[in-house]
């Protein structure tokens, strides 16, 4: 260590501090407009009777899948294995991991975590040595970051580890060399796991495409004594994001259409998925609609961005039947960013726009869905560009600019890839910090 100790690392955002007090870009949570977002979703996933597993992929923030499932969840997704580490340890202990395992590796972390608990040595330190698959939890992480020191505020505790039934774990597939992994994981193990067959239903990426590709796959499941068939995954990912509702609720009923074919004629062989997982933020008012007509199909929803409705779902039109039901959401995450140029205005010509840079780029929000939008009363800008720590900024000629110094609100564009760029997650109710979330789930992408 060469730092003299008078000097003192930047601070981080502490509980009581002002939102206007902290230094820019902060990633902040709206408390209220995210739990009234929770609480829409979850009256309108009871009242039609299907079961809510919101996506820890939208936050990678176990705090958040916590307040979820206090509010009536049954458990999270999760996108990748190593992803859903963080949550286990933290005490989520119903997983999906909604995307297929890429290796034998990944299968035996799992399969691991699901492994019957013994009360070993080291028991609820998660400090253990041995690789014994008894250890609570499980003894080495396969990947994630570590704690930055000082990262003090709101530790995650740690967790519970009672000697009680492993987690509920579940995993999708749609190759016979992935149930061949999981076989052979949860023979090393001993333990169980719960498998779901995707299907595609129209996005064209993962899944297969009809009943008898399911038939193989449930076939190959039932000859391992360790994995369990517990129904398909029907996600269609490409029509969350189309602006008209019109245009949505058809490519919905489409998707649940070829989903139903494929229930019925695996009922008609007399095995009835246990559940059908699918949907998404922009399909939810649909997924749910209770019309006779609507094709409903899932009995498990797995929205992510509903809890912040990033600046791309925020500019989806709305069903008009949803605004009469719980299902419509509002902007609940935010980046502050401080505007840190207007020196352009010395060379500007009478009529060009006027021209701001902004303390946030690539490096803290995602531009893949768009960019990002500036708060009212901020009028929004005409042309944005992100560089890596830059955001530069156009406002039309007649608009009135920021002025440099000044502290813009911005809705990211979208909000999956923006959490997974911050270490914390700033919470402010009334104007105040009420807590700091470690998003300890960034990173874990394998
Ligand atoms: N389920 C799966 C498998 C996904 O890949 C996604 C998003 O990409 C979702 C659900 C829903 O996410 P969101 O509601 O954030 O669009
Ligand atoms: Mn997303």
């Amino acid at each position: 260590m060469h730092t003299p100790s008078s000097w003192q690392a930047p601070p981080l955002p502490q509980p009581g501090q002002a939102l206007a007090d902290l230094p820019t870009p902060t990633l902040w949570l709206d408390a209220a407009a995210f739990e009234r977002n929770l609480r829409r979703a979850q009256r309108a996933a009871d009242a039609a009777g299907v079961a809510l597993r919101p996506h820890g992929k939208a936050h990678k923030c176990p705090e958040i899948a916590r307040a979820q499932i206090a509010l009536g969840a049954v458990g999270i997704c999760c996108q990748k294995v190593s992803e859903a580490w963080p949550f286990l340890q933290a005490g989520v202990r119903d997983i999906l991991i909604s995307n297929q395992p890429a290796s034998a590796a990944q299968a035996d972390w799992l399969a691991g975590w699901a492994a019957p608990r013994a009360r070993a040595a080291t028991n609820g330190t998660g400090t253990g040595t041995g690789t014994s698959i008894s250890t609570c939890p499980p003894a080495s992480p396969p990947t994630g970051h570590p704690t930055a020191p000082g990262d003090t505020v709101n530790p995650a505790a740690e967790p519970p580890c009672p000697a009680d039934a492993p987690p509920r774990l579940a995993i999708v597939v749609d190759d016979r060399r992935q149930i061949d992994w999981l076989d052979a994981a949860t023979r090393r193990h001993g333990s169980r796991l719960q498998v779901l067959v995707e299907i595609d239903v129209g996005q064209g990426r993962c899944g297969v495409h009809d009943a008898q590709a399911v038939r193989a796959l449930v076939a190959a499941i039932d000859a391992a004594p360790g994995l369990d068939w517990d129904g398909l995954q029907a996600y269609q990912g490409a029509l969350q994001h189309l602006r008209g509702a019109d245009e949505r609720r058809a490519a919905v009923r489409a998707a649940a259409q070829r989903t139903r074919a494929i229930v019925e004629a695996l009922r008609a062989d007399g095995r009835p998925p246990r559940r059908v997982s699918g949907g998404g933020t922009g399909s939810l008012a649909f997924d749910l609609d209770p019309a006779p007509d609507a094709e409903r199909v899932l009995t498990e929803l797995q929205p992510g961005s509903y809890a912040f409705l990033d600046r791309d779902y925020a500019d989806n039109q709305p069903d008009a039947h949803s605004l009469a039901s719980d299902a419509v959401f509002e902007p609940a995450l935010f980046l502050s960013s401080t505007v840190i140029s207007s020196a352009g205005d010395a060379v500007r010509r009478a009529g060009a726009p006027w021209r701001r840079v902004l303390d946030a780029g690539l490096k803290s929000l995602a531009t893949d869905s768009g960019p990002p939008r500036p708060c009212a009363p901020q009028a929004p800008w005409s042309h944005w560009q992100a560089n890596d720590e830059h955001g530069v900024a156009d406002w039309p000629a007649d608009a009135h600019p920021p002025a440099a110094g000044q502290v813009l609100q911005l809705i990211p564009g979208h909000c999956d890839p923006t959490f997974n760029l911050h270490d914390t997650l700033v919470v402010v109710r009334d104007g105040r910090v009420e807590a700091v979330w470690p998003i300890a789930a960034r990173g874990c992408s394998r």
